[in-house]
């Protein structure tokens, strides 16, 4: 079987290994003979992934004390509402940065529980830029924005600077860069993107959030439901946190997210330089705010598009359509994307 090189933006590519490993564990889980999704959340042995998970997220993200580690269903998408939920207050107001289709989405949750202060967008430019200059309004209860645009190809490059909460959706970029955790008060991700299959959505809760005047809130989406069952309130995606946790463990192998920020780096610097130099490319989003984990990117002349798409193909790139709302071509580099597979997208860039 030849190998294919997949930019895929989500599910997207996870490590060969973890494939295999997980693909035992179907069948004979620790050796007990029976499948890793047939034995009860409840095992010592189950519980153990668990664990073991959330406390890989602890120390590869270095999180400080006082915050606990989740891992919850519903994705993302959830996420956006339970956010809201947990994190309104006395102001019953929230303060959004729209940089894209998910901070869309999530903002409209927000408008279900209190009033919603858009404080800056980018949709009127097509969401290419992060916006900059905006203030942050001091009586909202809390600040959300999306690190990484992963429809767009845009990234902040700096924390935003606040004296409210902090909230962040880090979906596609978890794990792909060093982060100071202890600037937020809430952080989640779907797995399927940097992290593992779907199913599973990580949350990192600080537990002072708990402390204020709080909504009422339905059990499943209050945070301290599952803070106090330690992330098992109810039974939990066993394969998704248990495929989630084999990849943090190949992370941390593989020198842990210092060592991949670097990867990254050196990922997205190809690929950018390739489409800068390169006539018959041009990228989507504005430089400064380039994402390193989503390139986005057109063809100056579509004529080429047919010749290219068949190169492409010819190449074992997979996934490489950009969004349904963008058009254009989205490179994924994931942590698991090796920088091989790169090279080899701009090597067809190159032939083009
Ligand atoms: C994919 C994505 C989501 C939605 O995730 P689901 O797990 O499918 O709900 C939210 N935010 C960002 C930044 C994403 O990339």
């Amino acid at each position: 079987m030849s190998k294919v090189h997949n930019f895929s933006a989500g599910p997207c590519i996870l490590p060969q290994e973890v494939f295999k490993e997980a693909s035992e564990a179907i069948l004979n889980f620790n050796n007990l003979n029976l499948s890793l999704i047939e034995i009860s959340h409840r095992s010592k042995d189950f519980v153990a992934v668990m664990e073991e998970a959330r406390s890989l997220v602890k120390e590869l993200l270095n999180v400080p004390d006082g915050y606990t580690v989740l891992f919850l269903q519903g994705g993302a998408s959830l996420g956006f509402l339970m956010t809201a939920y947990n994190m309104i207050g006395d102001h019953k107001k929230s303060a959004y940065i729209n940089t894209g289709t998910w901070s869309s989405k999530a903002l409209k949750e927000a408008a279900l529980v209190g009033e919603v202060d858009v404080i800056a967008s980018s949709k009127e430019d097509g969401f290419n830029h992060i916006p900059k200059g905006y203030t942050i309004p001091t009586d909202a209860d809390y600040l959300h924005y999306t690190t990484n645009n992963t429809i767009f190809g845009t990234q902040f490059k700096e924390i935003p600077n606040t004296s409210i909460p902090l909230v962040a959706d880090m979906s596609s970029d978890i794990f792909s860069q060093q982060i100071d955790v202890s600037k937020f008060d809430l952080i989640y991700a779907g797995a399927q993107k940097n992290m593992g299959p779907a199913g599973t959505t990580v949350f990192i809760v600080k537990d002072e959030i708990l402390k204020r005047n709080r909504v009422d809130i339905p059990t499943m989406l209050d945070f301290e439901t599952h803070i106090k069952k330690d992330s098992m309130f109810n039974t939990p995606p066993v394969f998704a946190v248990y495929v989630s946790m084999l990849n943090l463990r190949w992370l941390k192998k593989n020198g842990g997210v210092e060592a991949i920020e670097k990867v990254n780096n050196e990922k997205a610097a190809l690929l950018y330089a390739e489409i800068d130099n390169n006539p018959k490319f041009k990228g989507y989003a504005a430089v400064e705010d380039r994402s390193n984990m989503n390139a986005t990117f057109n063809l100056t002349d579509e004529s080429l598009k047919e010749k290219f798409e068949s190169m492409l193909k010819e190449a074992n790139i997979n996934g490489l359509n950009g969004h349904r709302s963008v058009g254009g071509y989205r490179a994924s580099m994931y942590n698991a994307l090796p920088l091989e597979s790169v090279q080899v997208l701009v090597d067809v860039m190159k032939a083009l």
